[in-house]
């Protein structure tokens, strides 16, 4: 363990009960050691590994203490990032926090990158990277789907996956690879049906996992939708009754302003980012204020488009260039005010749009809202993936992996269905091989694990 200790403070900062700060390397107990006086006995190293202790942060230098707090330690490789860890559960409030950070400092620690715990929990192989991928998506997640999918991936449920099928792809090349050293000895050899078998199987799990990755895409991402109609339809009154419905959360990116408000609404786990740009809350007439070359840009980002048509006019110009610009897209239109007498018939529009889900609502007495996320729900979970399916492929990085490995062991087939010498099948067989093993890390480059482990948040 030469490895230089690293501090940061793990909690969100700001006022709140506790915060924690966390320190991880060979020397994490010394600093601890320094700075901590506990209430009884003499130093932290005389309380058992483990043990929250009561005590005061105390400065070496001035003798002054800093703040009343509760102290642990615990030994490597039993911790999260399989080092010796310290951490100090402060008062909230920034004062305490940052002054107990700038001790460890002094006293040897360095600030922590962004991920560097759960970087030190990947490179001390606790962990893989799909896993420690796993963890920024727990704190990330948006529904309970969402966490759900994530904490199953931080269990090793697509890394056993991946696992399995990197270990089958290694028998092969053993077997091929003994056809090939050895042709004239007394083992059997591998026969070119018996690769195609492996091959093809080898292909359908990888293709059974890339299934679900459109799914899981969503799951973790949100789908990006757009509410879109004419002034006065109900696309505020919806927003509202969506918002009202679910438990949302508003996320305000950043240094910049309103104008990105991405407000994520829950609709059976699947989370809708619906950005609220121009704001559909503030500017009555969204077409005509956007246009509609700006309409379409706005189209062209959407996953999804909910159109609001109000049933109790006849339909417009305006409507029916909707109607065709929807026509490329996934698209829910909502009839509503169907409270009211209605002027549109259905059919007149089904016959422009055929497939597309059309839907009666009344936003002001809630009605038809259940069949909105009826539709919803049969649009992401449609087809192969179970809607109580624990097991996706969230991650695009992952997704890119598996099309990689999914096309090196069809060129594989296509080999040995063309009858090409073994030491070629052999080739990509090994790629498939060396592509999955991209999503667990064994086979990333370090340009690529950085990259991950930047996008994480300070502390974690
Ligand atoms: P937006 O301009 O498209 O955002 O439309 P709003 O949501 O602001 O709604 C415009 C008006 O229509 C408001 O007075 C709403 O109360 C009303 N409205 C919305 N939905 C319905 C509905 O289903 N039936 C009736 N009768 N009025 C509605």
């Amino acid at each position: 363990m030469a490895e230089d200790t690293i501090a940061a403070i793990a909690t969100a900062i700001g006022e709140s009960g506790i915060n924690i700060i966390r320190l991880s390397g060979s020397s994490a107990i010394d600093i601890l050691d320094k700075i901590f006086v506990p209430t009884k006995g003499k130093s932290i190293r005389d309380y058992p590994v483990r043990r929250l202790t009561h005590g005061r942060i105390r400065d070496p230098q001035t003798k002054k203490d800093i703040d009343e707090v509760l102290a642990v330690y615990m030994k490597a490789p039993y911790t999260y990032t399989a080092e010796d860890v310290a951490e100090i559960d402060c008062h909230g409030g920034i004062v305490p926090t940052r002054k107990i950070l700038e001790l460890t400092l002094r006293y040897g620690a360095r600030m922590a990158e962004p991920g560097e715990f759960t970087k030190r929990a990947f490179l001390n192989g606790r962990i893989d990277l799909a896993q420690a991928e796993a963890v920024i998506d727990l704190i990330r997640a948006k529904t309970d789907k969402g966490f759900d999918v994530a904490f199953h991936q931080l269990e090793g449920n697509l890394s056993n996956r991946v696992k399995t099928i990197r270990d089958q792809i290694l028998d092969l090349v053993a077997h091929i690879a003994v056809s090939i050293d050895f042709p004239d000895e007394d083992i059997e050899e591998i026969t070119y049906q018996e690769i195609e078998e492996q091959a093809q199987d080898i292909h359908q799990k990888i293709t059974k996992l890339l299934d679900t990755a459109d799914t899981g895409r969503i799951i973790r991402e949100g789908i990006h939708t757009v509410i879109i109609g004419k002034p006065n339809v109900g696309k505020s009154s919806l927003l509202n009754a969506l918002l009202r419905e679910s438990r949302a959360i508003v996320t305000e990116v950043p240094g910049t302003t309103r104008d990105v408000i991405e407000e994520f609404v829950n609709i059976r786990g699947i989370p809708l980012k619906i950005v609220d740009t121009a704001g559909i809350r503030e500017t009555e007439d969204q077409v005509e204020k956007l246009g509609v070359q700006r309409s379409k840009e706005l189209f062209n980002k959407a996953d999804l488009i909910i159109f609001v048509i109000n049933a109790s006019e006849p339909l417009s110009e305006e409507d029916w260039e909707i109607i065709e610009l929807i026509s490329e897209k996934q698209a829910i239109v909502l009839l509503n005010k169907t409270d009211l007498p209605m002027k549109i018939e259905e059919e007149e529009i089904r016959k422009v749009i055929p497939g597309k889900k059309i839907i009666k609502t009344s936003l002001v007495e809630g009605i038809g809202l259940e069949a909105l996320e009826d539709a919803i729900a049969e649009m992401i979970y449609g087809g192969a993936v179970q809607q109580n399916e624990t097991f996706l492929v969230t991650n695009t990085r992952h997704k890119h992996a598996l099309e990689k490995a999914k096309e090196s062991i069809g060129d594989a087939i296509h080999a040995v269905q063309a009858g090409m010498p073994f030491d070629l099948i052999e080739i990509d067989v090994k790629d498939t091989w060396e592509y999955l093993g991209e999503i667990t890390g064994d086979t990333a480059s370090e340009d690529i694990i950085n990259a991950i482990f930047a996008n994480f948040c300070l502390g974690k």
